[in-house]
């Protein structure tokens, strides 16, 4: 697969300290963003002896590591999919949809699976090689603005790197994050706390 092209020269454990950062704040906030990020981490699992920076993710997530709640997601997300799955080619033959229920199994479940486990690997490769630096952190992460689009903010890669306690990626007044906006809402709502955020030098 394209996206494990990159994989083993670049994650350091230092580096994977970093990705588990934000992903501590954001999993806290959001179920989906909970079990998208339980699948990709049962998934790179398996490829552990690749990525060093894989073998430091229990020490790095200790907050959801004592959750039950996350620790069941994460022990049976594989088989969360089985329900999943039959909840969706019920609701595809009953509603009727194109291609009826299998077509909305395939839409939901592997075609996601995909394009997630892509668009996340693909800020470790096309980060590290294309956009501009705001800061002279000490390897190759760049802001590249459409791995951003895709992958919610993730591509603002060099700010990561800078600032890896940040919930903010888009340190800069065009460095738009959704996922930042979101946090922005949930923070506003009173179920984000303690939300850490940097600051690019030039903003007031
Ligand atoms: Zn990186």
């Amino acid at each position: 697969m394209k996206t494990m092209s990159h994989a083993a020269p670049h994650p350091s454990a230092w580096q994977g300290a970093q990705m588990q950062q934000r992903d501590d704040w954001v999993v806290h906030l959001t179920p989906a963003h909970n079990r998208e990020l339980n699948e990709a981490l049962a998934f790179a699992k398996s490829r552990n002896a690749e990525i060093p920076a894989l073998q430091h993710v229990a020490r790095l997530t200790g907050d959801l590591q004592r959750d039950p709640f996350y620790r069941w997601l994460d022990r049976w997300f594989l088989l969360l999919q089985l329900p999943l799955a039959a909840g969706l080619y019920w609701l595809g033959q009953r509603t009727g949809v194109h291609g009826g229920g299998l077509g909305l199994v395939l839409w939901a479940i592997p075609l996601r699976l995909v394009l997630v486990y892509h668009v996340t690997w693909l800020v470790n490769s096309a980060t590290h090689a294309l956009g501009y630096r705001n800061f002279d952190s000490p390897d190759l992460s760049r802001n590249c603005w459409w791995v951003a689009i895709l992958s919610f903010g993730e591509g603002w890669h060099n700010n990561h790197h800078a600032y890896p306690h940040s919930a903010r990626h888009g340190l800069r007044w065009f460095e738009f994050d959704i996922t930042w906006q979101h946090i922005k809402v949930l923070r506003a709502l009173g179920w984000a706390q303690k939300v850490r955020v940097a600051r690019y030098p030039g903003n007031a």
